[in-house]
């Protein structure tokens, strides 16, 4: 395992595919709860603003870096990430892997009848996945519904469980329960159910390959142009960073501060809290 790379307070586990499927498969093996999120840019960004956000980013086990922008960013950083390792790849990945184990799974997230189409699409592609039952993410915290949700979990003890919420909401909703669910890998996947689904198409294979998925989601949900906005302003701050100095954007002015003593330790701090790998 090669480090961790601390991008804007984000501390990212320095690993390529195989190195956090295989930890996975260790811990899931030694029983050893993990916890996974895959932050990319948009997520950095909104956890400076976010303590909360940040907190929970921080006491993950294992922090992916989803997002090529992550990887560019990293090389203005200490121990720059290797490779982007996309939650949706990940899962597809360790759901190859423990297919014909007795490992069970629970999907949890997305709008109605998503997630179950999700578990037959998978259960035929991975002949042997146990996947024990799923749950829609659109109940409300704190409600009943919440609650027989969690029980139905535990009653059924499945060692991986996928939370699709959308960020921060199901980062923050593990971080709240990991302690009173039973699952030993459980892990924040964003988007991936829809894709798991068939719902939504990843982007083609060039894209992926020349890193440009971004684009290819722009292209096909321009809704989500407002929240892309923040990418270049990711950039600017890791360069920023890289020349100790935090770069803030307020309306129609650029604030640049110099980092104090504290900001600048934080580029190149090897780990963060005891749970981390
Ligand atoms: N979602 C949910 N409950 C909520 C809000 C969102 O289940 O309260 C789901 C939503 O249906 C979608 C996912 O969370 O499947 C978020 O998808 P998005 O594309 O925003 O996530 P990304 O992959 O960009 O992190």
């Amino acid at each position: 395992m090669s480090g961790i790379c601390k991008i804007m307070g984000v501390p990212f586990n320095n690993i390529n595919m195989t190195e956090a499927v295989g930890i996975t498969l260790i811990n899931l093996k030694e029983r050893k709860k993990t916890v996974i999120y895959t932050p990319n840019p948009e997520m950095v960004m909104a956890a400076q603003k976010d303590r909360e956000f940040m907190q929970v980013l921080n006491s993950a086990e294992i922090l992916l870096p989803d997002g090529i922008g992550i990887v560019k960013a990293s090389k203005f950083y200490h121990n720059p990430i290797k490779e982007r390792v996309a939650g949706c790849d990940f899962i597809e990945i360790l759901f190859g892997k423990i297919k014909t184990s007795i490992n069970t799974v629970y999907l949890l997230g997305s709008a109605e009848g998503v997630a179950e189409k999700a578990k037959q699409r998978m259960q035929r592609r991975y002949r042997g996945l146990t996947i024990s039952d799923t749950h829609h993410g659109y109940f409300k915290d704190g409600s009943p519904e919440e609650k027989e949700v969690i029980d139905e979990i535990n009653r059924l003890n499945p060692e991986v469980l996928l939370v699709g919420l959308g960020f921060p909401r199901q980062e923050k909703w593990i971080a709240k329960h990991r302690d009173h669910l039973n699952s030993i890998i459980i892990m924040g996947v964003g988007g991936s159910l829809d894709v798991l689904s068939g719902n939504t198409r990843r982007a083609p294979e060039f894209y992926r390959n020349h890193g440009l998925e971004w684009f290819y989601r722009l292209i096909t949900q321009p809704s989500r142009f407002k929240r892309m906005l923040v990418l270049p302003v990711f950039m600017i701050r890791a360069i920023g960073e890289r020349f100790g100095a935090k770069i803030e954007f307020k309306g129609d002015k650029v604030i640049i501060k110099k980092m104090d003593g504290k900001n600048k330790k934080r580029k190149t701090a090897g780990s963060s809290k005891s749970k981390r790998k």
